[in-house]
């Protein structure tokens, strides 16, 4: 899919980019001079993003992993659900417009098309960026209203079930959750919650579901009268989820450096909480419980966000924009401002997806035509 209609301004193909194709022999010159830096300048056609910007490297394996994921759905193709996956995850983010912010030194995405199918591992991947991205711009307002509240991270689990019994054990965690967070001990101001799914070890191949927790607590919780001891935290979970035995639960301090091994960094947890549901690592050696487990968990909630934290981080699904920012997504504002920022760095460069060798090429270079973008040189007077 080639995404070049939709770009503004008169395109130049990149293959003209050193001839003096102006009129009037009038030499045009970008006002941005420090064009060196950018690593997609000297770009040719059919060089590889991932060896122009490292950074974008993990592009090729997520949308390697997309045909895999579509090829799984596409040989289920009698399931209608399957065959539309199959269909969506083809299409996405066949072609990557990329661009240079001048002020960060950095290619960055500017626009793709996504599938938004939930098991899309370009999708999860850009979805979890853009989660990570709304938490890290709310935590230093978080941090500022709440200056002396402490971390922790929790990850509640029940015993494993059939896949076939997922969806019923999930919704059965959604009830236990509510009643253990009005529960009066718990302690959380504030919290973000997900969910995972990963395949146990054994023979029987058996579904393991969980949840991760990062909450906020108060700083009076560590007072000898209000810390929940590990076997506290089991007696509330068995008791929320009604359970006849004690169920593995995990309980970690989050400090902004772990010192001890029962610690965890913010930063780590961070990337703990907003991993994606399911590991695309199952998908290859388990392709059938792969494809059970995305029945199951259809139309279920990834992540969710809690108590106070809903009046700091932005709900519901990161849309399109946010995915296309990716780890760079900020709040509406400074959006705003970027976007400003964004439209004098108006060149772009389309990467497509090659089947082989599995990695994006460059395809077609764009710069900017408009008049006001450029600085006007006269042609030098004849001798
Ligand atoms: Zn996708």
């Amino acid at each position: 899919m080639s995404l070049a209609k939709g770009v503004s301004g008169a395109a130049i193909c990149w293959c003209l980019r050193s001839t003096n194709a102006s009129p009037m022999n009038t030499r045009l010159e970008a006002k941005t001079a420090d064009v060196n830096a950018n690593p997609l300048h000297e770009a040719k056609k059919g060089e590889y993003l991932s060896d122009l910007s490292p950074k974008d490297k993990p592009w090729d394996r997520h949308r390697g992993n997309a045909v895999n994921v579509q090829t799984l759905f596409a040989g289920n193709a009698d399931n209608e659900r399957h065959a539309k996956f199959a269909k969506r995850i083809n299409d996405c983010a066949l072609t990557l417009e990329m661009g240079y912010s001048e002020d960060d030194k950095r290619v960055k995405l500017k626009r793709a098309y996504f599938c938004h199918v939930r098991w899309c591992p370009v999708c999860q991947w850009r979805k979890s960026l853009a989660w990570k991205a709304r938490l890290l711009t709310a935590l230093p307002k978080i941090q500022k209203a709440y200056p002396n509240a402490r971390w922790l991270f929790l990850t509640l689990t029940v015993k494993n079930c059939d896949v076939a019994d997922l969806r019923s054990t999930l919704a059965q965690m959604a009830e236990g959750w509510k009643r253990f967070s009005q529960l009066k001990a718990y302690p959380a101001l504030g919290e973000i919650r997900s969910t995972e799914v990963t395949r146990s070890d054994s023979v029987t191949g058996d579904s393991h579901a969980h949840f991760h927790v990062l909450m906020m607590v108060p700083h009076g919780y560590f007072h000898p009268n209000n810390y929940l001891k590990h076997a506290d935290w089991v007696q509330m979970w068995r008791e929320s989820m009604r359970l006849d035995y004690d169920p593995v639960v995990d309980i970690r301090t989050v400090r902004p450096k772990a010192r001890k091994k029962s610690e965890l960094a913010l930063h780590d947890a961070i990337a703990e909480t907003l991993k994606y549901a399911l590991k695309v690592d199952d998908l290859e050696e388990h392709p059938a419980w792969f494809l059970a487990v995305t029945d199951q968990l259809h139309k279920t909630r990834a992540v969710n966000a809690g108590g106070v934290f809903r009046k700091f981080l932005r709900g519901g699904e990161p849309d399109s924009d946010e995915m296309t920012q990716g780890e760079n997504a900020d709040d509406p504002e400074a959006k705003k401002e970027a976007e400003e920022k964004a439209s004098r760095e108006r060149a772009r460069w389309h990467f497509d997806w090659a089947a082989r060798p599995r990695r994006y090429a460059l395809e077609t270079r764009y710069l900017p035509v408009r008049h006001e973008d450029y600085v006007v040189v006269p042609p030098k007077a004849p001798k």
